[in-house]
């Protein structure tokens, strides 16, 4: 598997939730990792007394806080409203410009196969709609036709969010480090402690294989039998 990791999310906060843990593991590891970020999570509820530029302001700032924290090497924001995101050809190809200019080998994203609709929050409308435009950016920016820039081959998908896990990620060495990145997200919760128990009591359901874990549904994307 190559190093470099781009790690996509709806939200401000939505990886560190889902998969700081395998994040700051990887990083440990030597992986190059940016992120994109493609709504401004302005109507995230604990910050709703402020004008909507200050909220958005406030979760930028969180969400920059939280990859220094872990040493991202690029954050980019793609600024649309939160609760609003469109499921349309500009939102592919701005995915596709991100991916052809990362060139990542693995991706990370909400699983576009989980329509469970189990959750209110994971099966959050943002969450499906930046779930497939992954997953069609990630095919298209295999096409040396269908935009700008020289093309590039995503290697995996490391799904989070899956309703059908076939992963599970050891993070117990990483769990205080979890934590302080979730905490960066001062907007989000009140009180620390509620948020790590509540965060510690999830991790450590998913498998009893380790003390605490993240849950994936790992795809490898075959080549294509033909060049595309
Ligand atoms: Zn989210």
């Amino acid at each position: 598997m190559g190093k470099v990791i781009l790690a996509v999310s709806a939200h401000p906060d939505d990886i560190e939730f889902h998969c700081g843990g395998t994040m700051s593991k990887l990083k440990d590891k030597g992986y190059e990792i940016h992120y994109a970020i493609a709504t401004n999570g302005e109507n995230g509820f604990k910050i709703e007394h402020k004008s909507r530029a200050a909220r958005v302001k406030v979760r930028h700032k969180e969400q920059l806080k939280a990859a220094k924290l872990l040493g991202v090497r690029e954050v980019f924001f793609l600024n649309y409203r939160d609760c609003h995101l469109p499921k349309n050809d500009e939102l592919r190809l701005k995915l596709v410009s991100i991916i052809k200019k990362v060139r990542p080998d693995v991706i990370f994203s909400f699983d576009p196969a989980n329509k469970s609709f189990e959750s209110i929050n994971l099966n959050h409308r943002d969450h499906r709609v930046i779930a497939e435009a992954v997953f069609d950016a990630v095919f298209a920016a295999r096409n040396r036709y269908f935009s700008a820039g020289e093309s590039h081959a995503v290697s995996r998908f490391w799904f989070y969010g899956p309703d059908k896990p076939n992963h599970y990620e050891s993070i117990t060495d990483h769990i205080s480090k979890k934590i302080e990145l979730i905490e960066a997200h001062r907007s989000q919760f009140d009180k620390k402690e509620t948020m790590e128990k509540w965060v510690k009591e999830h991790l450590s359901k998913y498998t009893r294989k380790y003390k605490f874990s993240e849950k994936f549904r790992v795809v490898d994307i075959k080549k294509p039998f033909v060049n595309t």
